[in-house]
């Protein structure tokens, strides 16, 4: 105990890791995975609505990597608990105002997920917690700072009852867009654009003509102030009712983004988008809870990790919703820094007195991060400039014009 009441741990982990999302979650199985001991620090105590619900075929793989197969349990098994659906691809409204289809069906897979947020992170911290990590719930990293002498951070942690300070060779930066680590250590994060999202759940009971809502598309519309994505969500559906959720993505300093944050504004703005509101007066679907805002633009830090410190996922860098690319580069990134810093663990272990032992693995790090934000941000542009309807609105106006693109493309959310 010090004089401040704080308590010190003499334990060194070899890995801290902060954020328990799916970026810090399939960290610390990477490294739990490899018998490293990893504590794993949550800010919440209990996890509530999260946005961000859709993955694309090619993200099967690493989610069955971390979760277990997901082909063979639908319906039962991991799916059932967690509430996983098969989609079928993404209806777009995007280049003309009449929906183009693109099928997953055309892809390996034949299928993508529609995912229950809440439950998905949370199976992954399971899966963590039964390969060994000590996972603390209501824990916030408040501090952190290199000691030069023992090669380790001494970490500073605040919960309800207590504050402590661990001890790590080293931090896993995964706490999201707050990338707090790094913030900490004065790594600037780049923002490149204002893009926020207000997202709205609605419910359809059944009894009405039309039956209940089956659809299993991602639906993508774009709108003189930005764009709009809705998904039905997998865990509300009964035999009953369905729940849908529909999400607005403006510049956070519009007037649409003020008149999107109430209720009655919400649903002036989807009316004027045609075909997004026809399928919910269609199943007569009604506002439930709360609009929801979230910042969705694309971020990056300036530097991806540092002498004993990685950021992973979200923290790193963090993309536009349109991607539908975040749970899976979350997870690829995870698996990636996890198995970097096992590797630099063992290259420490066999020469224990050569210093910087871990830059190699840290610049390979850092290199496949920066190739990300690289193909991210051509994809990005892309996508921005293939929506030629609008240019005269400042939301397109300063997304790209539609010049330096091909004059048909698909949009295809999950493939941006
Ligand atoms: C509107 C919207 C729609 C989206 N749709 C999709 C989609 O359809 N598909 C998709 O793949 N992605 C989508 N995303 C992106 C996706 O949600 C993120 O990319 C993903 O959550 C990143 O995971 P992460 O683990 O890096 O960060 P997060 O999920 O943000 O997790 C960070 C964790 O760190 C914790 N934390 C923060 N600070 C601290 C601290 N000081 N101490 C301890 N813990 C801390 C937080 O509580 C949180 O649990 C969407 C995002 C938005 C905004």
């Amino acid at each position: 105990m010090t004089n401040n009441g704080s308590e010190i741990s003499t334990t060194i982990w070899d890995a801290i890791v902060i954020g328990g999302g799916p970026a810090g979650a399939a960290a610390a199985i990477t490294l739990a995975r490899n018998s490293r001991s990893v504590l794993l620090l949550e800010k919440r105590i209990k996890a509530g609505f999260t946005l961000g619900e859709s993955l694309p075929p090619a993200a099967i793989g690493v989610v069955e990597h971390f979760l277990g197969s997901v082909e063979k349990d639908i319906g039962v098994g991991i799916t059932k608990t967690i509430g996983i659906t098969k989609t079928k691809g993404n209806v777009s409204c995007w280049q003309h105002a009449a929906p183009q289809i693109s099928d997953f069906f055309f892809t390996p897979k034949g299928f993508g997920l529609c995912i229950d947020r809440t439950n998905f992170d949370q199976a992954l911290r399971d899966v963590a917690l039964k390969c060994g990590v000590s996972v603390l719930y209501g824990a916030q990293l408040t501090g952190c700072r290199r000691s030069e002498n023992y090669q380790r951070w001494d970490v500073e942690v605040s919960s309800k009852s207590s504050k402590q300070t661990y001890h790590a060779k080293y931090l896993l930066d995964c706490s999201g867009r707050r990338s707090v680590v790094a913030r900490a250590l004065g790594i600037e994060r780049q923002c490149h654009d204002n893009l926020f999202a207000y997202a709205q759940r609605f419910v359809s009971a059944s009894g009405e003509d039309s039956g209940l809502d089956k659809d299993a598309y991602t639906r993508i519309e774009a709108s003189p102030e930005g764009w709009w994505y809705s998904n039905r969500l997998p865990l509300a559906n009964t035999s009953k009712s369905t729940e849908r959720l529909v999400v607005l993505h403006t510049d956070k300093d519009s007037s649409a983004a003020q008149q999107a944050a109430t209720p009655s504004g919400f649903l002036k703005l989807i009316a004027q988008s045609p075909h997004i509101s026809s399928y919910l007066n269609k199943f007569a679907y009604t506002p439930i809870g709360k609009i929801k805002g979230a910042a969705a633009g694309s971020e990056r830090l300036v530097q991806f990790c540092g002498e004993g410190w990685l950021a992973v996922g979200d923290a790193a860098q963090a993309y536009d919703p349109l991607s539908s690319q975040g749970i899976y580069k979350a997870l690829n990134s995870a698996s990636s820094a996890g198995q970097m810093v096992n590797y630099a663990l063992a290259k420490s272990e066999q020469s224990p007195s050569s210093e910087n032992d871990d830059q190699f693995f840290l610049k390979r790090y850092a290199h496949e991060q920066e190739q990300l934000w690289a193909d991210y941000v051509q994809q990005h542009k892309y996508y921005y400039a293939s929506q030629p309807r609008w240019l005269d609105q400042p939301f397109w106006n300063q997304r790209g014009s539609s010049t330096d693109v091909g004059s048909e493309s698909q949009l295809v959310r999950g493939v941006l």
